[in-house]
C-alpha cells in the first residue's frame, strides 16, 4: 500500500479521501490555496503545502505546483478527487511521467473517454446500448448533415465531442433550424473545448438519468455495484441523488449492470468508473463514462457497505479485487441532497462565514462536510458544502429519515439550498419515484 498520498482537491472530497487514507493507514498530505488554509482536511493532514493563489488556475489546476508538492513531500500517489483535474488525461500522465501513481484509470482511457465521439465507438464495440445517432463526427457538408438528421428523426441534438459540464449541446426540433445550430454549436465548441468536433444524436424528450457504477483492477477483474438516480437536476448539475433507481428490478439491473462489467473488461479498465446512461421507455441510451469518483458515490456505499474510495485506494496500489460480484449485496435505499452555499430562490452563491453548524444525527444519516462554525466558506469554487445522505430500509424510509435530517440541519451565517431541498421531499412525484431530469426545471418554472 501506499506510504503517502497527495490529495489534489479541496472541501468534502479531500476530507472523504482524507477518512479512506487513515483507515488504510495511509500518511496524508493536503494542499490548498492561500483562500483554504482552513479547511478541515488541512489541519487534519499529516503535512500542508500551500500551491497558490485562490483563482483554481493558480492552485487547483496548476500542475507544476501539484507536481512540486508530490516531490517535496516524499508522495508516493496522487488522488485527484472529482472536478479540477480528475479527467484531465495530461494531468495523469505528467504525475506517472514524474515516478508518481495516479489514483485513477490510464490516461489513455481518460483520453478515450473525454471524446464523447470516441467513447461512444468504444462503448458500442463493448456492447453497450447508445443513442442513436451519426455514428461519429459530422463533418461541414451541408446535405450530408440534413440527411444525417432526417435519418434520425426529429428532434436531434447537436453535441460537441469535447464537451463537459452540460455545455456544448444544443437541441434541435425543426429541420429548419439545424444548419444555424450545427454552426454556433461548433462555434461554441471551438471557443470552450478548443475543440470543434460535433456529432449528433436522438434528443430524448422525457428520459431519466440513471448511471452504473464499476470498479476494476489491473488485473482483469471488474465488478458493478448498481445504479443510482440522478434525475433530479437544475442546468445539467445534479441536486439529489439516489440508489437504488426507482422501479428498476433486479434482473435488468444485473443485465445493464454486468454490461457495463465487461465493458470494463473489453477496454481493461481500472478504478472507479460510471457509465452513464438516459433511461426512457424501459431502455437505456449510454451517453457518457466518467473516470472518476462521483460525488453521488456516497449513495452507493450506503446500500452495498462497500467503501468506494478504500476500494480506490487499493486497486490503484496494484492489488487485485478482493470482491466478486456475488459479494456485491444490495440493502435498503438510499437518498443523498447536495447541500449548496446559495440562494434557494436564485441560486446566487452566497458564501460567508459559518456563524452556527448543526449536523443531524440518528440511524441512517451520514454527512460528509468540510463545514464547522466560524468557517468561512470563500467565493472562488463551487458552492457545494457537504452532502446529506439518508439510509433507509426502503426508499419511504430513507426519505422520511431525510425529512428529519433536513429539519434539523442548522447551517446559519449563508444561504442554503436546504429549503429547496425541503420541497422536493415533500413533493408528491418525487415521492412516487421515477421523474424525468426535466421535472425539477418545470416545477421551478424554468422550462
Ligand atoms: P456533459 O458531459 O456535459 O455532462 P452529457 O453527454 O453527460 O454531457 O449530457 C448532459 C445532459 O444533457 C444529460 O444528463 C441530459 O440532460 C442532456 N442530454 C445529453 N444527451 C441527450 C440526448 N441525446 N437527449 C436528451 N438529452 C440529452
Amino acid at each position: 500500500m501506499f506510504d503517502k498520498v497527495l490529495i489534489a482537491n479541496r472541501g468534502e472530497i479531500a476530507l472523504r479521501v482524507l477518512r479512506a487514507c487513515r483507515e488504510l493507514g495511509i500518511r496524508t498530505v493536503a494542499v490548498h490555496s492561500t483562500a483554504d488554509r482552513d479547511l478541515k482536511h488541512v489541519r487534519l493532514a499529516d503535512e500542508s503545502v500551500c500551491i497558490g493563489g485562490p483563482n483554481s488556475v493558480d492552485s487547483y489546476l496548476n500542475v507544476p505546483a501539484l507536481i512540486s508538492a508530490a516531490e517535496v513531500t516524499d508522495s508516493i500517489a496522487i488522488h485527484p478527487g472529482y472536478g479540477f483535474l480528475s479527467e484531465n488525461a495530461d494531468f495523469a500522465e505528467r504525475v506517472e511521467q514524474s515516478g508518481f501513481t495516479f489514483i485513477g484509470p490510464r490516461p489513455e482511457t481518460i483520453r478515450t473517454m473525454g471524446d464523447k465521439v470516441a467513447a461512444i465507438a468504444t462503448m458500442k464495440k463493448a456492447g453497450i446500448p447508445c443513442v442513436p445517432g451519426s455514428d461519429g463526427p459530422i463533418g461541414n457538408n451541408n446535405e450530408t448533415n440534413l440527411r444525417i438528421a432526417r435519418k434520425i428523426g426529429y428532434p436531434i441534438i447537436v453535441k460537441a465531442a469535447g464537451g463537459g459540464g452540460g455545455r456544448g449541446m444544443r437541441a434541435v426540433h425543426t429541420e429548419a433550424s439545424l444548419l444555424t445550430a450545427i454552426s454556433l454549436t461548433r462555434t461554441e465548441a471551438a471557443n470552450a473545448f478548443g475543440n470543434d468536433t460535433l456529432y449528433m444524436e436522438k434528443y430524448l424528450e422525457n428520459p431519466r438519468h440513471i448511471e452504473v457504477q464499476v470498479l476494476a483492477d489491473e488485473h482483469g477483474n471488474a465488478v458493478h455495484l448498481g445504479e443510482r438516480d440522478c434525475s433530479m437536476q437544475r442546468r445539467h448539475q445534479k441536486i439529489i441523488e439516489e440508489a437504488p433507481a426507482p422501479g428498476i428490478d433486479a434482473k435488468t439491473r444485473k443485465k445493464i449492470g454486468s454490461l457495463c462489467a465487461k465493458a470494463c473488461r473489453d477496454i481493461s479498465y481500472r478504478g472507479v468508473g460510471t457509465f452513464e446512461f438516459l433511461y426512457e421507455n424501459g431502455e437505456f441510451y449510454f451517453i457518457e463514462m466518467n473516470t472518476r469518483l462521483q460525488v453521488e458515490h456516497t449513495v452507493t456505499e450506503m446500500i452495498t457497505g462497500i467503501d468506494l474510495v478504500k476500494q480506490q485506494l487499493l486497486v490503484a496500489a496494484g492489488e487485485k479485487l478482493s470482491l466478486r460480484q456475488d459479494n456485491v449485496v444490495f440493502s435498503g435505499h438510499a437518498i443523498e441532497c447536495r447541500i449548496n452555499a446559495e440562494d434557494p430562490e436564485n441560486f446566487m452563491p452566497s458564501p460567508g462565514t459559518i456563524k452556527q453548524f448543526h449536523m443531524p444525527g440518528g440511524p441512517g444519516i451520514r454527512i460528509d462536510s468540510h463545514l464547522y462554525s466560524g468557517y468561512v466558506v470563500p467565493p472562488y469554487y463551487d458552492s457545494m458544502v457537504g452532502k446529506l445522505i439518508a439510509h433507509g430500509e426502503d426508499r419511504k424510509s430513507a426519505l422520511a429519515r431525510m425529512r428529519n435530517a433536513l429539519n434539523e440541519i442548522v447551517i446559519e451565517g449563508i444561504k442554503t439550498n436546504v429549503p429547496l431541498h425541503q420541497n422536493l421531499v415533500d413533493d408528491s412525484k418525487f415521492a412516487i419515484g421515477g421523474t424525468s431530469i426535466h421535472y425539477l426545471e418545470r416545477k421551478l418554472g424554468i422550462s
